[in-house]
């Protein structure tokens, strides 16, 4: 009776505070039979004559097969899911794509003006108008990067249908530790975003004219919005990582990537400003026309309780002055 009670206490407590693996929950049994839960140790000691694996010879497993089955439960969480598999393909789709814009940006428009260099041809490549479109699409995806982030960190919660998990969830998890990233690697940091950017890419390919126009430059855009989509999560990162390769600070350091410095304001108290990742060149602007506020403004007037829970955790007198602003 006694174990039974104090087994359905461990797990009680294992699941109280989201334990995984192994754990030694220590308790103590009362003079009135009853069972104390004094402290759970979510890393115990894991030595062969330590008390969790004595526990684990009491209980049947001896000490080979007790790793054994903490290595078991954690590959198997790590392991092949169908979301890794998902981010896979979508790593491999983009490549690809992008490996197939290049060309056909070749077939139409470079190799003709090269060709055809007996001035019957009035092509000519416009690299400055492509390189123009280009940072203009790092811009967007500057932006998007933040409104995405904004709205992980700040509208609704966890159990919020397909949002909650996939954006409120890692955003909201990454002020806690925001080191995790590192320790991420090029599938999980960039398979969510390449599975965004793919199908755009796709978009481009069907309607990529064959001469410039406004067609034309709207596609260079959004190619490049949608490449800069894919880099951003990497951007971050390496924005997180201790030692970066020397080439990577030279461009955080030349503010042409998202770097430390800039990112740090958006990880200092209270958090509510420089959601831009992608490169940051939009915080200034956003912070400055208090983008967010209005944002957040307009989510509380649709659904007061749309906005984070903790109320200490966001901009809250913000978000109301800007609602008593008339609009
Ligand atoms: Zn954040
Ligand atoms: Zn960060």
């Amino acid at each position: 009776m006694v174990v039974e009670a104090a087994l359905g206490d461990a797990d009680v407590a294992r699941q109280a505070l989201e334990l995984r693996d192994y754990a030694r929950i220590d308790m103590r049994l009362r003079p009135d039979g009853r069972v104390a839960v004094i402290e759970a140790n979510p890393n115990p000691w894991l030595a062969s004559k330590a008390e969790f694996a004595m526990a684990a010879r009491k209980a049947g497993r001896t000490y080979p097969q007790l790793i054994e089955e903490i290595v078991d439960l954690a590959q198997a969480r790590y392991g092949v899911t169908w979301s890794a598999a998902l981010q896979g393909i979508g790593i491999g789709v983009l490549v690809s794509l992008l490996f197939s814009v290049v060309p056909l940006l070749q077939v139409r428009f470079i190799r003709p003006s090269l060709l055809l260099r007996d001035e019957k041809s009035k092509r000519r490549i416009d690299w400055i108008g492509i390189a123009v479109a280009a940072v203009f699409g790092y811009i967007v995806s500057d932006l998007l990067s933040g409104i995405v982030h904004w709205a992980g960190d700040t509208v609704g919660d966890e159990t919020t249908p397909i949002f909650g998990p996939n954006f409120v969830k890692p955003f909201r998890f990454h002020h806690v530790d925001p080191e995790d990233i590192t320790r991420h690697d090029f599938v999980e940091t960039n398979g969510n975003n390449c599975i965004v950017a793919a199908p755009v890419l796709m978009l481009v390919l069907f309607l990529l004219p064959d001469t410039t126009g406004v067609l034309f430059y709207t596609c260079v855009v959004i190619a490049c919005t949608a490449f800069f989509v894919f880099c951003t999560n990497q951007f971050h990162k390496w924005a997180h990582q201790k030692n970066p390769a020397l080439w990577i600070r030279v461009l955080q350091r030349a503010g042409l990537i998202l770097s430390p410095e800039h990112h740090v304001v958006h990880h200092t108290a209270p958090r509510d400003k420089y959601y831009c990742i992608t490169v940051g060149w939009m915080n200034p602007v956003l912070d400055k026309i208090r983008f967010f506020r209005f944002m957040e403004a307009i989510f509380t007037r649709i659904d007061p309780k749309s906005l984070r829970p903790d109320p200490a955790d966001r901009p809250q007198k913000e978000a109301e002055a800007a609602i008593a602003m008339p609009s």
